[in-house]
């Protein structure tokens, strides 16, 4: 049971309308490592600077999170600025992406690494990908997300990669970017036809969609009175989806119907306060109680379950 992850470890600075935080522990591996590590074993792949918080380092060691990929070199962090507007909170604004010691990193797996069940190729350049892709033994199951600004600058090595794994997840309109459409059904058979057997398109607070050979699933978002900071719900998602599958070790469709379930309860906690602050505390019971609450949210004879909708507590009764 173990996750191979590489993807960006970073400081970002994000402004919400609700706030704003500076140079906050943030990066797709660090956000998918900190909730991945609530189901398995995780094991991580990325480069730091020397601007980068050793007691970053010593949280992510704390979670048992395996570190021995994490190389810290000399020079800048990954560094990511965003912003979220009041009407779109489902996609950032980039600022500004400094890729720093990434722009030369040159993962090499320690032994250990290369027999991992499970890879996770989060967000980060696609070069990069297929280098950590190339040295993994045989892994059971490979799952690659990624966005706009490497669909923009290495389409190309992109599409490589893409070939070459078995679940792909993207945000709803960066699948359409990919695909050069308006329809997500056009998109996912765009990217189903490459070589995956499976496209997950995450549509923010509308859910997330999954597509595959003759099969639809569709899976809510968690209805949130709080949203604070929605950097990393992405990464999260994945953490829930590949953290479920990892730790059943089953990777069939019905088994990933129900990981997509995970993915998004996950996500909804990530969102409810900034950085990794939500996950720090997170547990795996508060994580089941609310997974188990989507049961009822598309069954039209269901029980009533959601009590932050009951009205007593609405009139403070
Ligand atoms: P998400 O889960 O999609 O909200 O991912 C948020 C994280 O992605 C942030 O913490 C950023 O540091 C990271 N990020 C932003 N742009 C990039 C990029 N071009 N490559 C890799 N990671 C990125």
């Amino acid at each position: 049971m173990s996750i191979l992850v590489v993807g960006s470890v970073a400081l970002d600075t994000v402004e919400t309308p609700f706030g704003r935080v500076e140079n906050a522990l943030g990066g797709a591996a660090t956000y998918f490592s900190t909730a991945a590590s609530l189901y398995t074993n995780v094991k991580l792949v990325a480069v730091v600077g020397d601007d980068f918080p050793e007691e970053h380092v010593e949280f992510l060691r704390g979670r048992g999170v395996d570190l021995t990929g994490l190389q810290r070199r000399h020079g800048q962090t990954f560094h990511w600025a965003g912003r979220y507007e009041y009407d779109n909170l489902n996609n950032a604004q980039t600022l500004d992406t400094q890729l720093g010691l990434f722009a030369e990193f040159d993962p090499v797996l320690p032994e250990d690494y290369r027999d991992a069940e499970c890879l996770f190729l989060a967000n980060i350049d696609p070069v990069l990908q297929l280098k950590v892709l190339e040295q993994v033994r045989r892994p059971k199951l490979k799952v690659l997300d990624s966005m706009n600004f490497w669909i923009s600058s290495n389409k190309p090595k992109l599409t490589e990669v893409i070939s070459k794994v078995d679940v792909v997840l993207m945000n709803e309109g960066e699948a359409l970017q990919y695909a050069e459409t308006f329809s997500l059904v056009t998109a996912a058979r765009t990217i189903l036809a490459l070589g995956p057997k499976v496209v997950l398109a995450k549509k923010g607070e509308y859910g997330a969609a999954l597509f595959a050979d003759r099969t639809y699933f569709f899976s809510p978002a968690y209805p949130l009175e709080v949203v604070k900071d929605p950097t990393g719900a992405g990464d999260t998602f994945a953490a829930g989806f590949l953290g479920y599958l990892d730790r059943a070790g089953e990777y069939s469709l019905s088994a990933m119907k129900r990981a997509v379930v995970h993915g998004s309860t996950v996500a909804s906690f990530t969102i409810e306060d900034y950085s990794v602050d939500r996950l720090r505390t997170l547990t795996m019971d508060e994580i089941e109680q609310r997974a188990d609450h989507f049961r009822h949210f598309t069954d039209a004879d269901g029980e009533p379950i959601f009590e932050a909708l009951q009205v007593s507590s609405l009139a403070g009764n």
